[in-house]
């Protein structure tokens, strides 16, 4: 069955010739109207895909720990902005904003803001989030100066759209989109090595930089990719916690590909920690330490489901080594040091 969505780009091929991955991707995730993202809530048991904050609660207690620690490292500044990229259903800040209640004085300092195109999701946030009024904002550029501020993404960036090429005899081609004989989508050219960039994730990457180079403080990035950029279609598209064709189910499917994490540099002036594997991250936060304070307090049936997410963040063949973390940082003024990294 073909979507709405389907028709409108392949009309849009019909008129304009093949597209890039990435413009396909721009309006598979994000149309206005029939976008994956604008029209509907994927995450959890019943959507399409789990985020390790839905995981277990560990990991944005984790998080929180980090952020505070900037906090405490800055010297404790009057004002604080926590700005979260893509926050999904708000559980991560709630869990961050939860951890830090006993932080002094943290809570007074910070203003909550959140980057988020979709609006089925931003009533999520709305609920989740409210006794902390955060203000919400499309673009990075909106996000108010005059603060250090920490910055979070968590399955974030891998959203952006990315190129890819492919390896021919007349050098490297983009890989396009297009229509074959019966009028179905296609990739041209379909055969060959396949490498992939992404100059939107690596322009977030400077863009966040340079606002920590002038206001001061940290960005936190956990992803699914690569520590070393290298060959390979990573291209991908899930729904219902199941990988289907990229080029059906269209606005119907989430679609992603692996983060270069070695493409993601920051500006001169600021300093990167990592990347490093997620399950390193979180183990040198404590997450275990935490774990077994959890389940000393809880019943054998909760002690059961720390356990069970614990191991699912952390383990190499759960989410432990194919996530990994990067930071950047500016150290200029406060001898700044992320924690977990070093
Ligand atoms: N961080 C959350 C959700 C990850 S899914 C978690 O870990 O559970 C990606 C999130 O980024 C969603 O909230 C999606 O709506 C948002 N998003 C994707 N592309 C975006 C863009 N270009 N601008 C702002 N938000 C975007």
């Amino acid at each position: 069955m073909t979507s709405l969505l389907e028709d409108i780009i392949k009309d849009k091929i019909r008129d304009n010739g093949p597209m890039t991955i990435g413009q396909f991707m721009e309006l598979a995730l994000g149309h206005p109207e029939h976008g994956y993202y604008m029209k509907q809530d994927p995450f959890g048991r019943s959507g399409d895909f789990v985020t390790a904050p839905e995981v277990s609660q560990l990991f944005g207690e984790m998080i929180g720990a980090w952020v505070a620690d900037v906090w405490l490292q800055m010297g404790q500044p009057e004002k604080l902005i926590v700005l979260e990229c893509g926050p999904g259903r708000g559980t991560l800040m709630a869990d961050i904003l939860r951890a830090t209640k006993n932080v002094q004085g943290f809570h007074d300092a910070i203003n909550v803001h959140l980057l988020e195109m979709s609006p089925t999701l931003k009533v999520k946030q709305a609920e989740v989030l409210s006794e902390y009024e955060p203000c919400w904002h499309e673009k990075l550029e909106d996000v108010p100066g005059g603060a250090p501020m920490v910055v979070i993404g968590n399955e974030f960036l891998d959203a952006l759209p990315f190129q890819q090429f492919v390896r021919t005899k007349d050098g490297d081609e983009p890989r396009m989109i297009a229509l074959n004989e019966k009028g179905d989508l296609t990739f041209v050219p379909e055969k060959g090595e396949v490498s992939e960039s992404s100059a939107e994730r690596e322009r977030f990457a400077q863009d966040v930089s340079e606002r920590l180079k002038v206001q001061g403080g940290a960005a936190l990035f956990i992803d699914y990719g690569h520590m070393k950029s290298g060959l390979g279609d990573t291209f991908q598209a899930i729904k219902g916690h199941e990988y289907v064709d990229v080029l059906s189910n269209i606005g119907d499917a989430d679609l992603t590909s692996h983060v270069d994490f070695q493409a993601l540099t920051p500006c001169a002036g600021v300093e990167v920690c990592g990347p490093v594997m997620q399950g390193v991250f979180l183990k040198a936060l404590g997450i275990e330490m935490r774990a077994a304070m959890l389940k000393s307090k809880s019943t054998s049936l909760q002690a059961e489901m720390v356990e069970k997410g614990l191991h699912r963040l952390v383990d190499s063949d759960q989410m432990g080594s194919l996530f990994k973390v990067i930071g950047f940082y500016n150290s200029y003024d406060t001898d700044l040091k992320p924690a977990g990294f070093f």
